[in-house]
């Protein structure tokens, strides 16, 4: 029901529904998230705040996330914009490289997807910075070019890694496998074996990019594969 008032954008049955949510389970903190995520759509950044310093009086706070990977035997732990590990800049380094390649690809950044983010305080950052994307890259910086680069998350992953990691997987021309707390995802040039089932629930049509060089507008559900913008 939410998922159908995000995506229809109405927004007032969608807050009715939250509340709801919350007067059945009120020291759920997915359904905060959740009213947050609807009032940061409507704009009502106020409300936004209420919510959050009601969390925070109650204490409640999303589960971190974190990934981890195996590199060499030994067992790597990552979490969002993680800067423990000794060679931190040289992984940040190579990932913003990585995502400006998947830009040129016709990589944009889900917006929607930051608001799961609310309680933290970057956005944009922490978008770019998931604990997934870290540990891609750091795998890709130091497994041979053959392994396929193997991730366990503890949370779903967020529509936007989703959405990146296809991207990472052409230009990084390698197989990434993502098992998150729902399933395993395995990404392989450009797509992915879930097929994009949960996000489908609130799919949508987006624009990828502002045209080909006839000018034509490309329209693409999320479901399916990629589209690579070839480079000239
Ligand atoms: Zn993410
Ligand atoms: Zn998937």
């Amino acid at each position: 029901m939410l998922g159908a008032c995000k995506m229809h954008k109405n927004l007032d049955l969608g807050v009715q529904v939250a509340e709801q949510l919350l007067n059945v389970e009120p020291e759920n903190p997915g359904h905060y998230v959740m009213l947050s995520n609807i009032y940061a759509l409507a704009g009502r950044m106020d409300r936004v705040e209420m919510v959050r310093n009601v969390m925070i009086q109650k204490c409640l706070k999303k589960q971190v996330g974190y990934s981890t990977i195996e590199v060499d035997h030994k067992t790597y732990l990552f979490s969002m914009g993680d800067k423990s590990h000794p060679e931190t800049n040289e992984i940040y380094r190579y990932l913003d490289e990585l995502m400006s390649r998947c830009r040129e690809a016709g990589y944009a950044a889900v917006p929607e997807s930051v608001l799961h983010e609310l309680e933290e305080e970057e956005r944009e950052f922490a978008l770019r910075y998931h604990s997934e994307k870290l540990a891609i890259a750091f795998g890709l910086l130091k497994m041979s070019h053959e392994a396929p680069i193997r991730i366990i998350k503890n949370l779903r992953m967020c529509e936007d890694c989703h959405w990146a990691i296809k991207y990472i997987s052409v230009v990084a021309n390698r197989e990434i496998i993502v098992r998150d707390k729902l399933r395993f995802h395995h990404f392989k040039d450009g797509s992915c074996s879930c097929l994009d089932y949960c996000f489908l629930i609130i799919g949508d049509l987006e624009i990828l990019d502002a045209g080909d060089s006839n000018g034509q507008k490309s329209f693409q559900p999320r479901g399916s594969h990629v589209h690579i913008r070839k480079a000239k």
